[in-house]
């Protein structure tokens, strides 16, 4: 099965393993290897570079993963945050997914660990607002964790009980938030499986735009191929009552057995803002902003990058990556372990560390040292010779044709 040949270079090269795993590892907890953090970092560099340039009032806070009680009281999560849950006797139950800490010397003191990064920027936004010239639209993205007790988290690295979020919270003041529709309005949407038209989506503009801006993230960006990207629209039935539109973000992975979830494109109105008595005064008026959300799981499309760029050949495994995501970008071989080809081979590993994540191996056959960086979806191999003391050239070898020339 796929999910099992990923998984089994992932635990086997270093992207990721259950954590504690000499403890006999817990549901839900993983650890990232040395590469698997290298191309979660890049992941969240592209989005960060992405999605905070779309305007000049976005910025980045960083807060803690703790936060106290009224937080979630008024957010609706105590009350709300539950899945169902069926017992022994089929009486279905509604099961609160919040992680409780108990903090200070008697344990009093109840705190609990956040659900999601989205509550950082609601009780933050008076601070931000001010600090930032009380200027909307307004935007405040935080990448960090978040902890839900997953019922269910079974299925392998997709379903988490401590993941990574990467999320943009847009406040503006309710119908006015310009963007600038022409230069999109003619795009295609993938919506389902048809070609829409932006323009066509009967929408406010603000909020095709950013349809729009996400999509281009994943084809332009990502790299991922249109036939493997759409969105879902959610109806009323679905989406939380306080999400006035909400599409989700989906990708076709063949481990997961189809399209799934990696993010959304939620309208909340002023529920948080409401909630929070996040009361702020524009051009002389209070008002509580509106709040559009976009929200990523940093390690879902890390799983469904590790899906897509997957490919199993006759005679090898490897991972179509690209240099936007691929953890090594380089290897540099010496042929054989003498004459001085090791030192001509450290000469070039020095030459290109500065501008590429770069590997070095000695150990072992040319062959088996290819397969191995195919496996973690290296992009260029240099090998070098007897005849690179020569001629000062390598061989170059390319990872999908695996066509090999001198340079
Ligand atoms: P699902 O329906 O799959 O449980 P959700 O709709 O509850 O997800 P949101 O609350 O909208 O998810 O969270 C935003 C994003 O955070 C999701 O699109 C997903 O990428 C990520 N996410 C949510 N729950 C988990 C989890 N348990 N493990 C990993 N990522 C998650």
């Amino acid at each position: 099965m796929k999910s099992d040949d990923i998984l089994n270079i992932a635990t086997k090269r270093g992207f990721f393993f259950p954590s504690g795993e000499i403890y006999g590892a817990k549901a839900g907890f993983w650890t990232y290897g040395h590469l698997g953090t290298i191309m979660k970092h890049k992941f969240e560099n592209l989005w960060r570079d992405y999605f905070l340039k779309l305007s000049d009032n976005y910025f980045e806070i960083e807060d803690v993963n703790i936060l106290s009680e009224d937080v979630f009281k008024n957010s609706g999560h105590l009350k709300h945050f539950s899945d169902p849950l069926e017992d022994e006797k089929g009486n279905v139950k509604q099961f609160n997914m919040m992680l409780e800490v108990k903090v200070g010397v008697t344990g009093d003191e109840k705190m609990y660990l956040r659900p999601e990064t989205a509550q950082s920027p609601y009780i933050s936004f008076k601070r931000e607002f001010m600090a930032l010239r009380e200027k909307l639209p307004m935007g405040l993205a935080v990448i960090g964790k978040a902890f839900r007790n997953e019922i269910n988290p079974r299925q392998g690295f997709f379903r988490l009980r401590e993941f990574t979020q990467a999320e943009l919270q847009i406040f503006f003041k309710e119908d006015e938030f310009d963007v600038n529709f022409d230069e999109v309005k003619n795009y295609k949407l993938k919506v389902m499986d048809k070609d829409v038209k932006c323009s066509s989506l009967k929408i406010p503009k603000f909020y095709a735009y950013h349809l729009v801006k996400i999509q281009q993230f994943y084809l332009d960006v990502l790299k991922i191929s249109k036939e493997k990207f759409r969105f879902r629209e959610l109806d009323k039935d679905e989406r939380a009552f306080y999400n006035k539109i909400h599409y989700d973000i989906e990708l076709d992975m063949d481990s997961l057995g189809g399209f799934k979830e990696v993010g959304g494109l939620h309208y909340r109105t002023d529920y948080d803002t409401k909630n929070h008595k996040v009361l702020v005064n524009c051009n002389g008026k209070n008002i509580y902003p509106h709040v559009l959300e976009l929200s990523f799981g940093v390690d879902r499309n890390i799983w469904a990058l590790m899906d897509i760029f997957y490919r199993k050949e006759k005679e090898r495994e490897l991972f179509l990556f690209n240099k936007n995501v691929a953890p090594v970008e380089v290897a540099v071989f010496p042929l054989v372990n003498k004459d001085k080809i090791p030192e001509k081979a450290e000469e070039a590993y020095n030459l290109i560390k500065k501008d590429f994540n770069v590997f070095y191996d000695c150990k072992g056959s040319i062959g088996k040292m290819y397969r191995r960086m195919d496996e973690i979806g290296c992009i260029a191999m240099l090998t070098i010779d007897h005849n690179s003391l020569k001629n000062n050239d390598v061989t170059l070898r390319d990872r999908d044709s695996m066509k090999q020339i001198r340079v």
